[in-house]
């Protein structure tokens, strides 16, 4: 029969950047205690009761039994081996052959210890051997208590997260072009845009309620664009599906840009007055007329003209973009062509325009903006500059490093090189998010001391010294940021399991054995086992103290509105959902072109590797299934990772569907299930990232992007065989 539900516990969703609004539904768990047994949409701003089968379905995770209850210590003499990710996860090894348990105490002790002693005897100055890893999952107080540790108490400024993997090279494009990471839009302002241009995204899959948006404003009537190498749900939808060569992103968009300015569709009013760089961008794009770029990226020239003019002459036309964009060695430049785009069109700073690169996790967003990059203190101020050190340094009591830290595949290399010799990982899970795993499980196992902080024994975990259990979001007080800059509370609903700790009493106890007098988490708040809203609340008025967009949003603001979005400089008055409207936040109020060159990347097919394998995500689990994977009705629907590719591919490699096939690039090799799609073209497979059992990264390359320093997971140059 239907469980009893005798607490409901209004948050948002642990899942993705849209920011879904729910309801915990929580009753008896039969053995004493509580789970939750439902969860319902509410009626939030980012989805007015909508919510996708990750949100609606996938909380199950929260009970599994494989939850992490108490805390792990790498058992003496037991050395770190990447065969034990395989080993563990399948069954064959118990995890306790590797790690025994231990008290708090004792593995606090153990955990700092390990930082104190490589830390203390490091040469003084700021070459750190130690560096961190914090979560996009976790919440903004969880991002800014951690990149306080390990600027402020390990002394280090390598200190990043997954946003290195996502949008690196979005951010660093926007913050150079227009002052700004974030987007200039809300999802929601599809229903006010007359042209929707969507590349390098499959919002079906990825942003599922961001996606019903898409589809209900073009039932409305706005004409949709996608541009993406692959066929999606949305393509159905799209007046033009520019189905593009991989990797030509840059030849695609200067088309564009050259049809624009050739034919006079430039908003030049907006320009004079709002845009600096035009004269060379125009030279830059002289020369790539649409047939030269239709003979780079395979769009025929006519439809690179007929798109150009929709996009320029539109009323408003709105730029909503993913990884297909970003994760890049190029990616940089791909967003520059899409933020030139938008400013030469005028189309940015009203409803319905705009730029709005689709954040991935819950809060990518907010774990940015709170400081949890290599190069940024909080509120993206430069660490670089001597005014915004000087506040921090006087805050904090310590000296900060006025260069920036190593990112997140550069600290891998510092680790195997032995510069790098200590890590905190905290909810990240970088032996499967991260490229060329081979190379990347070595050097963790290469480490001095490697703590991991999290709620399953993940692959990460498997290779660590210690492990601490830590809270889930629904066992938690914490604000989370969505892709929209909206500020949302989530809330707790069930204790943790066993001895499992909420993330920010932990990081806290960390700080103090390691010699730092942090008081928020005081007597009366407990041990951190049970949730409390006072610590949480401590840490987010300090932040908001350092951070002037959160400035008009006080603790007991958010807990009235439930979601306020920033910037919300102001007490008294609404967030800014729409910014740009004035001008850009740069220092003359202007933004900036940025030319770029359209150049051929560096996996390149070839007789022997002859495919584009192209890495991503599915609808039903969620980056490397930490989560997802443990949801017993998501990993039911998808059990396991397809290699999808194109029937006459299949047919010329002697592939049936639903054979097994082996993988392989110049950096590793899988065997997975073959499903035959003419969702991918002719030459690209697809591959998901979330499956241990295939782990897509073994097969991608580390070579990074000059500027944001992303890997360039879109493109792998791969051969494929029945297995
Ligand atoms: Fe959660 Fe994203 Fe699905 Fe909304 S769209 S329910 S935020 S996973």
């Amino acid at each position: 029969g239907l469980a009893e539900i005798t607490k409901k516990v209004d948050s948002v969703c642990p899942y993705c950047g849209v920011g879904c609004q729910l309801t915990w539904n929580v009753g008896p768990d039969g053995q004493g205690g509580e789970r939750i047994h439902t969860v319902t949409g509410r009626d939030g701003p980012a989805n007015q009761g909508r919510l996708c089968v990750k949100g609606r379905y996938g909380f199950d995770y929260i009970h599994n039994p494989r939850r992490l209850t108490v805390p792990l210590v790498r058992r003496h003499g037991v050395p770190k081996s990447p065969a034990d990710i395989e080993a563990v996860k399948s069954g064959a090894k118990p995890l306790s052959e590797l790690f025994r348990e231990a008290s708090w105490d004792e593995a606090l002790a153990l955990a700092a210890g390990g930082f104190a002693r490589i830390r203390d005897a490091a040469q003084p100055g700021f070459d750190s051997p130690l560096a961190g890893f914090g979560s996009a999952k976790g919440s903004n107080e969880e991002a800014y208590l951690f990149q306080k540790l390990v600027r402020q108490v390990l002394h280090s400024s390598h200190v990043d997260h997954c946003t290195r993997l996502c949008h690196a090279s979005s951010v660093a494009a926007l913050l150079e072009g227009i002052g700004s990471g974030a987007v200039s839009n809300p999802v929601a302002d599809v229903a006010q845009a007359e042209v929707i241009f969507l590349i390098g995204a499959n919002p079906t899959v990825n942003h599922p309620v961001a996606a019903s948006f898409i589809k209900n404003a073009v039932d409305a009537g706005a004409t949709l664009i996608i541009a993406d190498p692959r066929r999606q749900q949305l393509t159905r939808r799209a007046k033009w599906h520019l189905q593009f060569r991989p990797d030509t992103d840059v030849a695609l968009l200067n088309g564009l840009l050259h049809v624009i300015i050739a034919e006079g569709l430039v908003d030049e009013g907006f320009i004079a007055a709002r845009v600096q760089g035009y004269e060379a961008l125009k030279a830059s794009v002289a020369e790539a007329t649409p047939e030269r770029m239709a003979e780079i990226c395979g769009i025929p020239a006519d439809t690179l003209r007929e798109v150009a003019r929709t996009f320029a002459t539109a009323r408003s036309a709105m730029i909503l973009w993913g990884m297909g964009v970003s994760q890049h060695v190029y990616g940089t430049d791909n967003a520059r062509g899409l933020i030139a785009l938008s400013l030469i069109t005028g189309q940015i700073g009203r409803p319905g325009t705009g730029l709005h690169p689709l954040r991935g996790q819950n809060n990518v967003q907010g774990a940015s903006d709170a400081g949890l990059i290599p190069m940024m203190l909080p509120n993206y101020q430069r660490v670089s500059e001597a005014a915004v050190r000087a506040q921090f340094e006087a805050l904090w009591h310590s000296d900060i490093d006025p260069r920036p830290g190593m990112t997140v595949v550069e600290i891998m290399h510092a680790a195997h090189e032995g510069h790098i010799r200590g890590l905190f990982v905290e909810g990240e899970n970088p032996a499967m998010s991260d490229p060329d795993l081979n190379f990347a499980r070595q050097a963790l196992c290469e480490l001095q001391h490697l703590v991991v902080q999290d709620i399953f024994a993940t692959e990460t975990a498997l290779l660590a010294d210690v492990i601490l259990p830590a809270s889930a979001q629904p066992e938690k007080w914490g604000t989370y940021t969505n892709t929209d800059r909206l500020l949302q509370v989530g809330r707790p609903a069930v204790a943790p399991p066993g001895q499992a700790r909420q993330d920010l009493w932990v990081i806290e106890q960390l700080a103090r054995r390691l010699g730092a007098g942090w008081n928020y988490w005081r007597d009366e708040d407990g041990d951190g086992q049970a949730a409390a809203e006072a610590p949480v609340a401590r840490v987010y008025e300090e932040m908001r103290g350092v951070m002037a967009p959160l400035a008009g949003v006080p603790w007991t603001r958010l807990q009235r509105e439930e979601a306020v979005v920033t910037p919300a400089p102001a007490e008294d008055a609404p967030g800014q959902a729409v910014v740009f409207i004035d001008g850009f936040p740069t220092a003359d109020g202007r933004a900036r072109l940025v030319p770029t060159q359209f150049r051929p990347g560096v996996e390149r097919t070839d007789s022997e590797y002859p495919f584009v394998l192209t890495t991503g995500r599915v609808l039903e689990h969620w980056h490397t299934g930490a989560m997802t994977r443990h949801a017993s009705m998501l990993d039911a629907i998808t059990p396991q990772a397809l290699v999808s590719l194109h029937p006459l591919d299949a047919a010329s490699q002697g592939v049936s569907d639903g054979a097994m096939v082996r993988l392989q690039t110049h950096h590793g090799e899988v065997v997975a299930r073959a499903s035959i799609s003419d969702q991918v073209q002719r030459g690209q497979l697809f591959i998901p990232f979330a499956f241990w059992e295939a782990a897509a990264n073994t097969l991608t390359g580390d070579a990074l992007d000059a500027v944001a320093k992303i890997p360039g997971f879109k493109v792998t140059a791969a051969r494929l065989q029945p297995a």
